[in-house]
């Protein structure tokens, strides 16, 4: 059952107005700046979803009373449609991003909706704009849901709206170097920190700049005493290593306990790697002393991130303030840029799909 039932939430009954269109750029721009000319908006009002339309993108209208300016009740999820080898439009793991979606819909007391229905209309909306999604591989277009809760009482007024925007390859950019600081934690263990909320994003901004101070692109992540080792930027986090015992393993933190988001990429990477049966896969923390010990005896082989935006990005250096009264040290990582990585195979893996040239239609829907 949905709050205010499905009602109108039904992608049969999607109006579409078709607005004229603007230009689609030449050039990409940079990522999440530039909108497609439509944008799907559904309205719940009065305890009801209103009637879907696909319209022209424009600003919003709010009220300087609406609940989403003073408490952010926001919700938001990412996800990308390609264009194939084969001409075709896929998008990846929408169903995955819409389960999430409705999570975090639950968690932040906004009013919940038909995932499949909102999947249909974004298929929808994504087939009325696919003149955008750009042609080189590495390209997609970005797909931005949110939902914002716009009365004064619990979510009798809110507006789900998906904005979309072509989007370039991260991965030219090169290894990335974290800013490790144990006093820098995202969320905190059970709070919101699992659920794609707006409200997790805001606080990271001023700590994200500390990084760049230090020339680091993002924060890697840090909780409690033991400095548990959580997520890096935007990103799930990655560690390939051999073990004490020598053994090659690929570990990343848990999804239990709600100190990182669960990530589709992530679990793509780890559907992949137990489907590969190469080495152990295990989800937990590693800490920043175990990462710093196995620095030391040359047992990492690789840390990499991982997200929608870059599937998945290396990092070779990690700028570690160990002591709040220290200057921070900084060590390389391994990253086998050159030579033959996992994260390398993992992005052809995962791109592959994305592009049609590997076939798994349980990840891929067809536009
Ligand atoms: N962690 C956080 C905090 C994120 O915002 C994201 C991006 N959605 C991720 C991890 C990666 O998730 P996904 O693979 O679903 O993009």
């Amino acid at each position: 059952t949905v709050v205010g039932g499905t009602g109108k939430f039904d992608a049969k009954k999607l109006e579409i107005h078709r607005s004229v269109s603007k230009n689609v750029p030449k050039e990409i721009p940079p990522f999440g700046t530039v909108a497609t000319d439509h944008m799907l908006e559904i309205d719940f009002k009065g305890g009801e979803w209103q009637t879907p339309m696909i319209r022209a993108v424009e600003d919003l209208k709010i009220h300087p009373l609406a609940k989403v300016l003073h408490y952010c009740p926001v919700i938001i999820e990412g996800l990308k449609a390609f264009r194939g080898i084969d001409g075709q439009i896929r998008i990846f793991r929408g169903d995955a991003s819409m389960s999430r979606m409705l999570a975090s819909a639950k968690r932040a007391a906004l009013p919940e909706f038909c995932p499949t229905q909102l999947e249909e209309m974004i298929v929808d909306l994504v087939r009325v704009d696919k003149e955008w999604i750009p042609l080189n591989e590495g390209t997609a277009l970005y797909i931005r849901p949110l939902m914002a809760g716009l009365g004064v009482t619990r979510s009798k007024e809110a507006k789900l709206v998906v904005v979309c925007s072509p989007v370039g390859s991260y991965l030219t950019s090169g290894a990335l170097k974290l800013y490790a600081n144990p006093a820098h934690s995202r969320v905190a263990p059970d709070s919101a920190g699992a659920f794609k909320m707006g409200c997790n994003y805001a606080p990271t901004i001023a700590l994200t700049d500390e990084a760049a101070a230090h020339g680091c692109a993002q924060s890697l992540w840090l909780w409690g005493e033991k400095q548990l080792i959580t997520e890096a930027g935007t990103s799930n986090l990655f560690l390939f290593w051999k073990d004490k015992l020598g053994e090659l393993e690929l570990i990343t933190p848990p999804t239990q306990g709600g100190l990182i988001l669960p990530g589709i990429t992530r679990d793509s990477i780890l559907t992949l790697a137990r489907e590969w049966a190469e080495f152990k896969v295990t989800e937990r923390f590693p800490t920043m002393s175990e990462l710093m010990e196995a620095a030391k005896e040359g047992r990492i082989l690789e840390v990499f991130c991982s997200g929608t935006a870059s599937v998945v990005m290396p990092c070779d250096r990690i700028v570690y303030k160990q002591k709040p009264y220290e200057d921070p040290v900084e060590m390389s990582v391994p990253c086998q840029a050159d030579g033959e990585s996992l994260y390398k195979k993992l992005h052809e893996a995962i791109t592959g799909i994305q592009y049609g040239k590997i076939d798994r239609p349980e990840w891929t829907r067809i536009v």
